[in-house]
């Protein structure tokens, strides 16, 4: 219980499971106490996971190109067409990044890249198949919808015939990455030359109907105000309706299994090294922790909450599984994009393990679709690969990123 009867209430209702308005949230993210905002995202991870399990994942990001012609300003990853340290790995070598990955457990991987002046559907089309081919085991949890726009421009074709081809080709899943901030205000602000928040929804909307499942993410700190944090959640929610809506299904698992559209949301915080945009703003903890939990609350109709570690560091990754959470994503064996802009937090298997485990909870390996792989019930059951381990090769890491091919996957110093 609150002092305030109001918040009391819409934190209740969102406890039980009902619909609260972007209003509410926004109430809920300014004024609610920290504590029963936290006690009321954690209700609902409760009723929504009574297992009391947290899921992990191993995958790899890996990266085709930095090369890319829309120079978002708080990216440090890319590099403009002709620069001097722009690169694009051929097809052998994610091949090979693709076969390190699968030998330490990886089921997924995140091929990302900028958007090269001459990729279009073809080239994704290659690179898709030839994964597939080569790793069948693999999911393809890939680009997003920035890439699609872009590549179906390119090529002079609509998004609908660039989302069925690539998904032909071998692609699993789209991943939430590019929305950053989906209003138009601070959209324009941080990256002036990306397709509109609704131009990413669009895609998003297009691939759900056909069959193709996704995440969605929001990069916070840039600068938004707490309203536009909210017009953003809101935004994705509204896709979401769609899909809950028309009943759309994911075509790669088992049709009772998930509803289809987003199957998890992920907010992280900027990084302000190495770009144009710099450290001038900057989420707080407590910021990302409450948003954390609005957006547990918000979300009736999405299933997972994933911590995003990666950016906050360990101990507030293992904070938010008591503000909502049920999912700490992934170990990510490679990371090029966020760490070039400063994350330098990393973990082996045995310490994402340790994150969930000494939280109370149940530590589960799961695939793209969030199905339980491997459950840790107990400690005599967790893996014990000592090679599993987060690694950046950061082009803003001396000795690592461009052009480099051979990566030290086991190499934790
Ligand atoms: S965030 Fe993506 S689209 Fe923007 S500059 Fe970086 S690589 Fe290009």
């Amino acid at each position: 219980m609150t002092a305030n009867p109001e918040i009391d209430s819409i934190l209740q209702r969102g406890a039980d499971g009902g619909r609260i308005t972007p209003e509410e949230a926004l109430l809920l993210y300014t004024q609610a106490p920290f504590h029963a905002l936290g006690e009321a995202a954690d209700a609902v991870r409760r009723r929504r996971y009574p297992d009391g399990i947290v899921t992990y994942l191993i995958d790899r990001n890996i990266n085709y190109t930095n090369v890319c012609v829309t120079a978002c300003k708080f990216c440090a990853f890319f590099r403009a067409p002709k620069h001097k340290e722009g690169w694009s790995h051929p097809t052998e070598e994610i091949l090979r990044r693709c076969g390190e990955a699968v030998d330490l457990g990886a089921t997924q991987v995140m091929l990302q890249g900028g958007h090269h002046p001459d990729y279009g559907v073809a080239y994704y089309e290659d690179l898709f198949s030839s994964v597939k081919q080569a790793y069948p085991q693999l999911a393809i949890h890939s680009i997003g919808p920035s890439e699609i726009l872009h590549m179906a421009k390119v090529d002079g074709v609509s998004i609908e015939e660039a989302v069925i081809r690539i998904k032909a080709a071998g692609l699993d899943s789209i991943a939430g990455a590019g929305a950053e901030m989906l209003p138009e205000r601070p959209r324009k602000a941080i990256a002036p030359l990306k397709e509109s928040g609704e131009r990413w929804l669009e895609v998003m909307a297009v691939a759900h109907r056909h069959g193709l499942s996704s995440t969605a993410t929001m990069m916070m700190g840039t600068g938004e105000t707490n309203a536009e944090r909210i017009e953003h959640i809101t935004m994705i929610r509204g896709v979401q309706d769609l899909a809950v809506a028309n009943g759309y299904r994911d075509d790669a698992v088992e049709k009772d299994h998930t509803v289809g559209g987003f199957r998890a949301f992920i907010p992280w915080t900027y990084q302000p090294e190495n770009n144009h945009l710099k450290g001038r703003t900057q989420a707080t903890t407590v910021e990302y922790l409450r948003f954390i939990a609005v957006s547990r609350l918000f979300f009736d109709n999405v299933a997972h909450l994933q911590a995003s570690w990666l950016t906050t560091g360990k101990d507030i990754g293992q904070l938010s599984l008591h503000m909502g959470v049920d999912d700490l994503g992934s170990i990510m064996l490679e990371e090029n994009v966020i760490s070039s802009a400063g994350a330098r937090h990393r973990s082996n298997l045995q310490g994402l393990i340790s994150m969930i485990r000494t939280a109370d909870r149940i530590p589960a390996q799961r695939d793209t679709w969030y199905r339980h792989l491997a459950v840790h019930r107990t400690a005599a059951e967790d893996p014990t690969d000592e090679r599993v381990v987060s690694h950046f090769s950061s082009i803003a890491i001396k000795g690592g990123g461009a052009g480099r091919t051979q990566l030290p996957l086991v190499d934790a110093s």
